[in-house]
Protein backbone atom coordinates (compact mmCIF):
# COMPACT_ATOMS: atom_id res chain seq x y z
CA UNK A 1 0.00 0.00 0.00
CA UNK A 2 1.47 3.61 -0.99
CA UNK A 3 0.24 6.50 0.51
CA UNK A 4 0.47 9.58 -1.72
CA UNK A 5 -0.07 13.49 -1.40
CA UNK A 6 -1.40 15.94 -3.81
CA UNK A 7 -2.76 19.15 -3.48
CA UNK A 8 -5.76 18.19 -5.33
CA UNK A 9 -7.50 14.68 -6.41
CA UNK A 10 -9.57 14.41 -8.88
CA UNK A 11 -11.95 11.59 -9.14
CA UNK A 12 -12.99 10.61 -12.82
CA UNK A 13 -10.88 11.06 -16.02
CA UNK A 14 -13.74 11.82 -18.31
CA UNK A 15 -13.79 15.28 -20.17
CA UNK A 16 -14.72 17.22 -17.23
CA UNK A 17 -12.21 15.62 -15.03
CA UNK A 18 -9.45 15.92 -17.50
CA UNK A 19 -10.26 19.85 -18.16
CA UNK A 20 -10.52 20.39 -14.60
CA UNK A 21 -7.02 18.73 -13.62
CA UNK A 22 -5.53 20.14 -16.75
CA UNK A 23 -6.74 24.02 -15.96
CA UNK A 24 -5.65 23.38 -12.25
CA UNK A 25 -2.25 22.11 -13.01
CA UNK A 26 -1.93 25.65 -15.40
CA UNK A 27 -2.36 27.02 -11.99
CA UNK A 28 0.63 25.69 -10.79
CA UNK A 29 -1.57 23.31 -8.73
CA UNK A 30 -0.18 19.50 -7.93
CA UNK A 31 -3.30 17.35 -9.13
CA UNK A 32 -3.49 13.94 -8.67
CA UNK A 33 -6.58 11.97 -10.97
CA UNK A 34 -7.88 8.66 -10.45
CA UNK A 35 -10.01 6.52 -13.37
CA UNK A 36 -9.70 2.99 -14.21
CA UNK A 37 -10.74 3.76 -17.63
CA UNK A 38 -10.04 7.27 -18.61
CA UNK A 39 -11.22 8.93 -21.31
CA UNK A 40 -13.64 6.09 -22.57
CA UNK A 41 -16.89 6.42 -20.61
CA UNK A 42 -20.04 8.95 -22.32
CA UNK A 43 -17.07 11.49 -22.75
CA UNK A 44 -15.88 8.43 -25.45
CA UNK A 45 -19.92 8.28 -26.57
CA UNK A 46 -20.87 11.80 -27.00
CA UNK A 47 -21.85 13.24 -30.23
CA UNK A 48 -20.18 16.51 -29.74
CA UNK A 49 -22.39 19.56 -30.57
CA UNK A 50 -21.36 22.42 -28.96
CA UNK A 51 -25.69 22.99 -28.98
CA UNK A 52 -26.49 26.31 -26.61
CA UNK A 53 -28.98 27.42 -29.24
CA UNK A 54 -30.85 24.44 -30.64
CA UNK A 55 -30.96 22.54 -27.00
CA UNK A 56 -32.53 25.57 -25.44
CA UNK A 57 -35.66 24.26 -22.76
CA UNK A 58 -38.49 26.26 -21.62
CA UNK A 59 -37.61 27.96 -18.57
CA UNK A 60 -33.58 26.61 -18.31
CA UNK A 61 -32.42 30.73 -18.46
CA UNK A 62 -29.28 29.99 -15.99
CA UNK A 63 -28.22 26.82 -17.84
CA UNK A 64 -28.48 28.75 -21.20
CA UNK A 65 -26.41 31.45 -19.59
CA UNK A 66 -24.02 28.79 -18.84
CA UNK A 67 -24.40 27.06 -22.29
CA UNK A 68 -23.97 30.60 -24.21
CA UNK A 69 -20.39 31.33 -22.02
CA UNK A 70 -19.00 27.32 -22.71
CA UNK A 71 -19.37 27.62 -26.65
CA UNK A 72 -17.46 31.15 -26.20
CA UNK A 73 -14.97 29.57 -24.42
CA UNK A 74 -14.18 26.79 -26.59
CA UNK A 75 -11.99 28.26 -29.46
CA UNK A 76 -9.44 29.67 -26.81
CA UNK A 77 -9.82 26.26 -25.04
CA UNK A 78 -9.36 24.36 -28.18
CA UNK A 79 -6.53 26.48 -29.08
CA UNK A 80 -4.42 26.22 -25.82
CA UNK A 81 -5.11 23.10 -25.92
CA UNK A 82 -3.23 22.40 -29.32
CA UNK A 83 -0.66 24.70 -28.35
CA UNK A 84 -0.08 23.28 -25.46
CA UNK A 85 0.20 19.61 -26.98
CA UNK A 86 -0.17 19.27 -30.81
CA UNK A 87 -2.99 18.26 -31.20
CA UNK A 88 -6.08 19.15 -32.50
CA UNK A 89 -9.18 19.10 -29.88
CA UNK A 90 -11.39 18.54 -33.33
CA UNK A 91 -13.43 21.96 -33.33
CA UNK A 92 -15.63 22.53 -35.81
CA UNK A 93 -17.10 26.02 -36.14
CA UNK A 94 -19.94 25.15 -39.14
CA UNK A 95 -23.06 26.53 -37.62
CA UNK A 96 -25.97 24.41 -37.20
CA UNK A 97 -29.14 23.73 -39.35
CA UNK A 98 -32.70 22.78 -37.85
CA UNK A 99 -35.11 21.14 -40.23
CA UNK A 100 -38.59 19.66 -40.16
CA UNK A 101 -40.07 16.86 -42.07
CA UNK A 102 -43.98 17.01 -41.93
CA UNK A 103 -46.46 20.10 -41.16
CA UNK A 104 -46.77 18.96 -37.48
CA UNK A 105 -42.45 18.91 -37.61
CA UNK A 106 -42.18 22.50 -39.40
CA UNK A 107 -45.27 23.75 -37.03
CA UNK A 108 -42.92 22.97 -33.39
CA UNK A 109 -39.72 24.22 -35.29
CA UNK A 110 -41.93 27.62 -35.99
CA UNK A 111 -41.98 27.44 -32.18
CA UNK A 112 -39.03 26.85 -31.02
CA UNK A 113 -37.85 29.76 -33.28
CA UNK A 114 -39.36 31.94 -32.09
CA UNK A 115 -39.21 31.52 -28.57
CA UNK A 116 -35.36 31.40 -29.24
CA UNK A 117 -35.59 34.91 -30.64
CA UNK A 118 -37.45 35.83 -27.66
CA UNK A 119 -34.38 34.80 -26.00
CA UNK A 120 -32.15 36.59 -28.03
CA UNK A 121 -30.41 34.40 -29.98
CA UNK A 122 -29.72 34.04 -33.49
CA UNK A 123 -31.64 32.06 -35.44
CA UNK A 124 -32.88 32.88 -39.20
CA UNK A 125 -35.86 30.70 -40.86
CA UNK A 126 -35.45 28.96 -43.99
CA UNK A 127 -38.05 27.80 -46.60
CA UNK A 128 -37.46 23.83 -47.84
CA UNK A 129 -35.51 25.11 -50.29
CA UNK A 130 -33.42 27.30 -48.91
CA UNK A 131 -32.25 24.48 -46.36
CA UNK A 132 -31.17 22.06 -49.23
CA UNK A 133 -29.84 24.94 -50.71
CA UNK A 134 -27.25 24.77 -47.46
CA UNK A 135 -27.34 20.95 -47.67
CA UNK A 136 -28.47 19.54 -51.03
CA UNK A 137 -28.44 16.07 -49.81
CA UNK A 138 -31.30 16.41 -47.56
CA UNK A 139 -34.99 14.51 -48.48
CA UNK A 140 -36.62 16.57 -51.23
CA UNK A 141 -39.97 16.41 -48.45
CA UNK A 142 -38.06 18.24 -46.16
CA UNK A 143 -40.39 21.13 -45.47
CA UNK A 144 -38.67 24.10 -43.88
CA UNK A 145 -35.75 24.72 -41.36
CA UNK A 146 -33.82 26.84 -39.12
CA UNK A 147 -29.85 28.09 -39.54
CA UNK A 148 -28.32 28.39 -36.45
CA UNK A 149 -24.84 30.04 -36.55
CA UNK A 150 -23.61 29.78 -33.52
CA UNK A 151 -24.20 26.23 -32.35
CA UNK A 152 -21.26 23.84 -33.48
CA UNK A 153 -19.33 20.40 -32.57
CA UNK A 154 -16.22 18.94 -31.50
CA UNK A 155 -15.00 15.29 -32.30
CA UNK A 156 -15.30 14.55 -28.38
CA UNK A 157 -12.90 11.34 -29.21
CA UNK A 158 -10.19 13.80 -30.40
CA UNK A 159 -10.82 16.26 -27.09
CA UNK A 160 -10.20 13.24 -24.45
CA UNK A 161 -7.26 12.45 -26.84
CA UNK A 162 -5.86 16.05 -26.36
CA UNK A 163 -6.56 16.63 -23.04
CA UNK A 164 -4.68 12.85 -21.86
CA UNK A 165 -1.72 14.31 -23.37
CA UNK A 166 -2.60 17.75 -22.08
CA UNK A 167 -2.44 16.32 -18.27
CA UNK A 168 0.97 14.31 -19.27
CA UNK A 169 2.78 17.37 -20.12
CA UNK A 170 1.63 19.27 -17.32
CA UNK A 171 2.65 17.06 -14.67
CA UNK A 172 -0.55 15.65 -13.55
CA UNK A 173 -0.09 12.16 -12.08
CA UNK A 174 -2.75 9.75 -13.27
CA UNK A 175 -3.45 6.80 -11.69
CA UNK A 176 -5.34 4.16 -13.65
CA UNK A 177 -7.35 2.93 -10.46
CA UNK A 178 -11.21 3.38 -9.53
CA UNK A 179 -11.10 5.26 -5.96
CA UNK A 180 -13.27 2.49 -3.89
CA UNK A 181 -14.22 5.77 -1.24
CA UNK A 182 -13.39 9.20 -0.26
CA UNK A 183 -11.37 9.35 2.68
CA UNK A 184 -12.87 11.85 5.81
CA UNK A 185 -11.87 13.41 8.90
CA UNK A 186 -14.86 14.88 10.68
CA UNK A 187 -16.69 16.93 8.37
CA UNK A 188 -13.38 16.84 6.01
CA UNK A 189 -13.07 15.02 2.74
CA UNK A 190 -8.98 14.79 3.21
CA UNK A 191 -8.13 12.24 -0.08
CA UNK A 192 -9.53 9.51 -1.33
CA UNK A 193 -8.81 5.09 -1.31
CA UNK A 194 -8.27 3.15 -4.53
CA UNK A 195 -9.41 -0.38 -5.10
CA UNK A 196 -5.35 -1.39 -4.85
CA UNK A 197 -5.87 0.17 -1.15
CA UNK A 198 -3.28 3.16 -2.13
CA UNK A 199 -4.35 6.26 -0.77
CA UNK A 200 -3.99 9.64 -1.92
CA UNK A 201 -4.74 12.39 0.33
CA UNK A 202 -5.24 16.33 -0.98
CA UNK A 203 -6.85 19.89 0.33
CA UNK A 204 -9.50 19.41 -2.06
CA UNK A 205 -11.12 15.94 -3.95
CA UNK A 206 -13.32 16.22 -7.38
CA UNK A 207 -15.80 14.35 -7.93
CA UNK A 208 -16.29 14.31 -11.71
CA UNK A 209 -17.50 10.16 -11.18
CA UNK A 210 -20.22 11.54 -14.37
CA UNK A 211 -23.10 9.15 -13.95
CA UNK A 212 -21.22 7.20 -11.16
CA UNK A 213 -20.87 10.50 -8.93
CA UNK A 214 -23.77 9.80 -6.76
CA UNK A 215 -22.16 6.92 -6.12
CA UNK A 216 -19.05 7.75 -4.29
CA UNK A 217 -18.58 5.48 -0.80
CA UNK A 218 -16.98 7.66 1.80
CA UNK A 219 -19.50 10.64 1.05
CA UNK A 220 -22.61 10.87 3.74
CA UNK A 221 -25.71 9.85 1.52
CA UNK A 222 -27.39 13.05 2.19
CA UNK A 223 -24.81 15.33 0.67
CA UNK A 224 -25.01 12.70 -2.90
CA UNK A 225 -25.86 14.75 -5.52
CA UNK A 226 -28.94 13.21 -7.20
CA UNK A 227 -26.82 11.93 -10.12
CA UNK A 228 -28.44 9.10 -12.42
CA UNK A 229 -27.61 7.32 -15.42
CA UNK A 230 -29.96 8.43 -19.04
CA UNK A 231 -29.07 5.79 -21.66
CA UNK A 232 -28.09 7.05 -24.99
CA UNK A 233 -27.44 5.27 -27.98
CA UNK A 234 -25.43 6.95 -31.04
CA UNK A 235 -24.19 5.56 -34.04
CA UNK A 236 -20.94 6.03 -36.40
CA UNK A 237 -21.54 6.05 -39.84
CA UNK A 238 -18.69 6.53 -42.58
CA UNK A 239 -19.71 8.56 -45.68
CA UNK A 240 -17.81 6.65 -48.81
CA UNK A 241 -15.70 9.23 -50.83
CA UNK A 242 -18.17 9.65 -53.74
CA UNK A 243 -20.82 11.36 -51.05
CA UNK A 244 -18.09 13.31 -49.49
CA UNK A 245 -19.35 15.52 -47.68
CA UNK A 246 -22.36 14.35 -46.98
CA UNK A 247 -23.32 17.69 -44.69
CA UNK A 248 -21.27 19.96 -44.47
CA UNK A 249 -23.15 21.56 -41.45
CA UNK A 250 -24.67 19.66 -38.19
CA UNK A 251 -28.18 19.00 -39.24
CA UNK A 252 -30.55 18.51 -36.51
CA UNK A 253 -34.42 17.44 -37.39
CA UNK A 254 -37.54 15.99 -36.48
CA UNK A 255 -39.07 13.65 -38.63
CA UNK A 256 -42.59 12.85 -38.08
CA UNK A 257 -42.15 13.58 -34.76
CA UNK A 258 -38.98 11.96 -33.37
CA UNK A 259 -36.07 13.50 -33.21
CA UNK A 260 -32.76 13.20 -34.57
CA UNK A 261 -29.12 14.43 -35.42
CA UNK A 262 -26.39 13.95 -37.74
CA UNK A 263 -22.94 15.63 -36.80
CA UNK A 264 -20.30 15.43 -39.50
CA UNK A 265 -16.75 15.54 -39.19
CA UNK A 266 -14.21 16.63 -42.11
CA UNK A 267 -12.07 12.70 -42.29
CA UNK A 268 -16.47 11.24 -43.53
CA UNK A 269 -17.59 10.45 -40.49
CA UNK A 270 -21.16 10.96 -39.75
CA UNK A 271 -22.42 10.75 -35.73
CA UNK A 272 -26.43 9.92 -35.67
CA UNK A 273 -28.04 10.26 -32.47
CA UNK A 274 -29.63 9.65 -29.93
CA UNK A 275 -32.02 7.56 -27.87
CA UNK A 276 -33.09 8.01 -24.55
CA UNK A 277 -34.15 5.98 -21.85
CA UNK A 278 -33.72 5.29 -18.13
CA UNK A 279 -32.16 2.02 -17.97
CA UNK A 280 -30.14 2.48 -15.05
CA UNK A 281 -26.52 1.53 -16.08
CA UNK A 282 -27.82 -1.03 -18.96
CA UNK A 283 -24.98 -0.02 -21.70
CA UNK A 284 -25.99 -2.88 -24.21
CA UNK A 285 -27.07 -1.27 -27.81
CA UNK A 286 -30.61 -2.42 -28.46
CA UNK A 287 -32.14 -3.76 -32.02
CA UNK A 288 -34.88 -0.89 -31.50
CA UNK A 289 -32.39 1.88 -30.83
CA UNK A 290 -30.38 1.20 -34.09
CA UNK A 291 -33.69 0.66 -36.15
CA UNK A 292 -34.98 3.70 -35.02
CA UNK A 293 -31.89 6.00 -35.24
CA UNK A 294 -31.62 4.56 -38.63
CA UNK A 295 -35.40 5.26 -40.03
CA UNK A 296 -35.12 8.74 -38.72
CA UNK A 297 -31.99 9.39 -40.37
CA UNK A 298 -32.76 8.24 -44.04
CA UNK A 299 -35.83 10.19 -43.56
CA UNK A 300 -34.31 13.23 -43.57
CA UNK A 301 -31.18 11.87 -45.67
CA UNK A 302 -31.70 9.39 -47.67
CA UNK A 303 -28.11 8.76 -48.42
CA UNK A 304 -28.16 6.88 -45.01
CA UNK A 305 -28.57 3.77 -46.73
CA UNK A 306 -25.41 3.62 -48.65
CA UNK A 307 -23.16 4.47 -45.58
CA UNK A 308 -21.14 2.25 -44.18
CA UNK A 309 -22.14 1.38 -40.10
CA UNK A 310 -19.14 1.18 -38.70
CA UNK A 311 -20.31 1.68 -34.38
CA UNK A 312 -22.90 1.18 -32.38
CA UNK A 313 -22.51 2.54 -29.09
CA UNK A 314 -24.51 3.63 -25.87
CA UNK A 315 -23.41 5.91 -23.22
CA UNK A 316 -25.14 7.16 -19.66
CA UNK A 317 -26.11 11.01 -19.51
CA UNK A 318 -25.12 12.17 -15.89
CA UNK A 319 -28.36 13.48 -15.84
CA UNK A 320 -29.97 15.68 -12.60
CA UNK A 321 -33.67 16.43 -11.74
CA UNK A 322 -33.07 19.80 -13.60
CA UNK A 323 -31.16 18.72 -16.27
CA UNK A 324 -28.62 20.84 -15.21
CA UNK A 325 -24.72 20.44 -13.75
CA UNK A 326 -23.73 20.08 -9.94
CA UNK A 327 -20.83 22.63 -9.45
CA UNK A 328 -18.77 23.54 -6.53
CA UNK A 329 -19.02 22.83 -2.62
CA UNK A 330 -20.90 19.48 -1.36
CA UNK A 331 -21.28 20.11 2.00
CA UNK A 332 -18.17 18.06 2.97
CA UNK A 333 -15.47 20.63 3.71
CA UNK A 334 -13.15 19.85 0.71
CA UNK A 335 -15.33 17.94 -1.81
CA UNK A 336 -16.03 19.61 -4.80
CA UNK A 337 -18.51 18.82 -7.52
CA UNK A 338 -18.15 18.58 -11.08
CA UNK A 339 -20.49 16.82 -12.37
CA UNK A 340 -24.86 16.14 -13.70
CA UNK A 341 -23.96 17.51 -17.34
CA UNK A 342 -26.78 15.64 -18.66
CA UNK A 343 -26.91 16.25 -22.73
CA UNK A 344 -24.01 19.01 -22.54
CA UNK A 345 -20.67 17.82 -20.93
CA UNK A 346 -18.76 18.27 -24.20
CA UNK A 347 -20.30 21.92 -24.15
CA UNK A 348 -19.77 22.31 -20.77
CA UNK A 349 -15.95 21.04 -20.86
CA UNK A 350 -14.10 24.34 -20.87
CA UNK A 351 -16.46 26.50 -18.25
CA UNK A 352 -16.80 23.64 -16.13
CA UNK A 353 -12.58 23.70 -15.49
CA UNK A 354 -12.62 27.72 -15.13
CA UNK A 355 -15.33 27.33 -12.73
CA UNK A 356 -14.27 25.00 -10.57
CA UNK A 357 -10.02 25.87 -10.70
CA UNK A 358 -11.22 29.39 -9.80
CA UNK A 359 -13.35 28.30 -6.54
CA UNK A 360 -10.32 25.99 -6.01
CA UNK A 361 -8.48 28.84 -6.11
CA UNK A 362 -10.11 31.42 -4.81
CA UNK A 363 -12.38 29.95 -2.08
CA UNK A 364 -15.24 31.29 -4.07
CA UNK A 365 -18.01 29.90 -6.36
CA UNK A 366 -17.89 32.45 -9.66
CA UNK A 367 -21.38 33.90 -10.20
CA UNK A 368 -21.74 31.77 -13.18
CA UNK A 369 -21.50 28.87 -11.16
CA UNK A 370 -23.73 29.94 -8.02
CA UNK A 371 -27.41 28.51 -10.15
CA UNK A 372 -25.69 24.85 -9.68
CA UNK A 373 -24.73 24.34 -6.39
CA UNK A 374 -25.69 20.84 -5.14
CA UNK A 375 -27.58 23.15 -2.07
CA UNK A 376 -30.56 23.95 -4.71
CA UNK A 377 -31.67 20.22 -4.06
CA UNK A 378 -32.39 20.50 -0.77
CA UNK A 379 -29.03 19.22 0.53
CA UNK A 380 -27.09 21.08 4.16
CA UNK A 381 -26.87 24.71 2.99
CA UNK A 382 -22.88 25.17 1.69
CA UNK A 383 -20.79 28.27 2.28
CA UNK A 384 -20.56 30.03 -1.01
C1 LIG B 1 -25.47 9.31 -26.66
C2 LIG B 1 -24.92 10.56 -26.03
C3 LIG B 1 -24.77 11.69 -26.81
C4 LIG B 1 -24.27 12.87 -26.23
N1 LIG B 1 -24.10 13.95 -27.02
C5 LIG B 1 -23.61 15.10 -26.48
C6 LIG B 1 -23.41 16.24 -27.30
O1 LIG B 1 -23.65 16.20 -28.49
N2 LIG B 1 -22.94 17.38 -26.71
C7 LIG B 1 -22.65 17.44 -25.37
O2 LIG B 1 -22.23 18.50 -24.92
N3 LIG B 1 -22.83 16.36 -24.58
C8 LIG B 1 -23.30 15.21 -25.10
N4 LIG B 1 -23.51 14.12 -24.30
C9 LIG B 1 -23.29 14.26 -22.86
C10 LIG B 1 -21.82 14.15 -22.49
O3 LIG B 1 -21.27 13.02 -23.11
C11 LIG B 1 -21.65 14.05 -20.99
O4 LIG B 1 -22.36 15.08 -20.33
C12 LIG B 1 -20.18 14.16 -20.61
O5 LIG B 1 -19.40 13.27 -21.38
C13 LIG B 1 -19.97 13.88 -19.14
O6 LIG B 1 -18.58 13.88 -18.93
P1 LIG B 1 -17.99 13.35 -17.57
O7 LIG B 1 -16.53 13.58 -17.61
O8 LIG B 1 -18.77 13.94 -16.43
O9 LIG B 1 -18.39 11.80 -17.55
P2 LIG B 1 -17.60 10.52 -18.16
O10 LIG B 1 -17.05 10.77 -19.50
O11 LIG B 1 -18.53 9.35 -17.99
O12 LIG B 1 -16.39 10.35 -17.17
C14 LIG B 1 -16.58 9.93 -15.83
C15 LIG B 1 -15.37 9.08 -15.48
O13 LIG B 1 -15.45 8.75 -14.10
C16 LIG B 1 -14.88 7.48 -13.94
N5 LIG B 1 -15.30 6.94 -12.65
C17 LIG B 1 -16.55 6.57 -12.27
N6 LIG B 1 -16.52 6.12 -11.00
C18 LIG B 1 -15.23 6.23 -10.59
C19 LIG B 1 -14.55 5.91 -9.37
N7 LIG B 1 -15.20 5.40 -8.29
N8 LIG B 1 -13.21 6.11 -9.31
C20 LIG B 1 -12.53 6.63 -10.36
N9 LIG B 1 -13.13 6.95 -11.54
C21 LIG B 1 -14.45 6.74 -11.63
C22 LIG B 1 -15.36 6.68 -15.14
O14 LIG B 1 -14.49 5.59 -15.42
C23 LIG B 1 -15.33 7.76 -16.25
O15 LIG B 1 -14.15 7.68 -17.02
C24 LIG B 1 -23.95 12.92 -24.84
C25 LIG B 1 -24.07 11.77 -24.08
C26 LIG B 1 -24.54 10.59 -24.67
C27 LIG B 1 -24.65 9.34 -23.84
Amino acid sequence: MTGLTSDVVVVGAGLIGLATAWRLAADGIQVTVCDPTPGTQTSAVAAGMLAPVTEVEYGEDDLLALNLASVAAWPAFAEELQAATGLSAGLHQTGTLSVAYDVDDAAALRRLADYQRRLGLEVEELSGRDARKREPLLAAGVSGGVWVPGDHSVDNRQAVAALLRAIEVSGVTLLRQRVSHVLTAGTTAVGVQLDNGDTVHAGHVIAAAGPWSGQLDGVPHELRPPVRPVKGEVLRLRVPEAYRPALTHTVRATARGFSVYLVPRPGGELVVGATSSELGYDTRVLAGGVFSLLRDARTVLPITDELELVEAIAGLRPATPDNAPVLGPSGLDGLLWATGHYRNGVLLTPITAQIIADTVRTGVVPELGKPFLASRFGAPKVAT
